[in-house]
């Protein structure tokens, strides 16, 4: 494993990979690796001849209030996890490698970085969408693989490689999750026994709206309220937002025709959890 901390090293050796014809994948992460990454990561394996893994704690990502400074890091345990994975290159640039003095563009996806997450978290998805701008153009990969559990991330992204001509194949991974329903998160380490016991409601209500709609239900508001009240029977739990939309341009629906996107973000304590699920109507 060779870790890279410069940008133009990283260039360069993307550079000499590109030129002896080689096919480079992309797995952004903010590092403090777990197995979700880890199935990312061996799914870029499959897809590609060299696989970058960059770990990257964004701080533009992170509103004033958020847990920039508290998020969890632990650089030697994920640089051993990464060796063992055999994976060519740990990108794991500082802060004003990427930030440098005098910084100032930002990348904003107008509509889609409007809905769900967005209106609890200030600024995070054009932190987003600059971050790994930067990283497209710093690393060059021919194909990069997101994780569907931030499925509203994965849309911009996939919304930003069209508009801007990114000349890259994104890949949405399933959510991976633990043996009982939790969907894996960094930020699941902030959780204390009772709260981690909590954190099941999340998954459990999703199941809920999923057989409602298995069964034929195909209003919007019915679905989420019935959901709202799966998380509110755990005294632990506060809702952020249930919603029901579209899962291209995740605009509310009052009804679902098609296949669509049942999303939610729920404080267990004081950790701040999010889930999906993608819901298809009857026939
Ligand atoms: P993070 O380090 O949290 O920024 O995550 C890095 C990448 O891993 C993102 O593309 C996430 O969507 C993805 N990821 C994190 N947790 C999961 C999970 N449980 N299932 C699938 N992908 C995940």
């Amino acid at each position: 494993l060779q870790v890279i901390e410069r940008v133009q090293d990283m260039s360069r050796w993307s550079e000499v990979q590109r030129r002896d014809g080689r096919r480079i994948a992309l797995v952004p992460t903010m590092g403090f690796l777990h197995e979700a990454h880890l199935c990312l990561v061996r799914d870029g394996k499959k897809r590609a001849d060299r696989v970058v893994v960059s770990l990257f704690v964004n701080p533009k990502q992170f509103a004033p209030n958020e847990d920039f400074a508290a998020y969890p890091r632990d650089f030697g345990r994920d640089r051993g996890l990464l060796e063992r994975e055999n994976i060519d290159v740990m990108f794991h640039p500082a802060a004003d490698e990427m930030y440098p003095a005098g910084f100032q563009t930002q990348i904003s996806v107008d509509k889609l970085g409007c809905f769900l997450c967005a209106p609890h978290r200030p600024g995070h998805f054009q932190g987003v969408a600059t971050v790994i701008s930067k990283l497209f153009n710093i690393v060059r990969p021919h194909v990069a693989i997101f994780g569907e559990k931030d499925y509203q991330q994965l849309q911009v992204i996939r919304r930003l490689v069209r508009d801007l001509n990114f000349d890259i194949e994104i890949v949405g991974h399933p959510i991976v999750r633990e043996t009982d329903g939790l969907a894996i998160s960094s930020r699941n380490i902030y959780l204390s026994p009772e709260e981690r016991q909590a954190a099941l409601c999340l998954s459990k209500s999703l199941s809920r709206g999923e057989c409602m709609v298995r069964r034929g239900e195909t209003r919007g508001d019915v679905i989420t309220t019935a959901v709202r009240a799966e998380i509110e029977k755990e005294p632990l739990a506060s809702v952020e937002y249930i919603t029901l939309c579209d899962s291209a341009t995740l605009e509310t629906l009052e009804e679902i025709r098609e296949a669509a996107l049942l999303a939610l973000a729920v404080r267990i304590g004081k950790t701040r959890l999010i889930d999906n699920r993608i819901l298809k109507p009857l026939g």
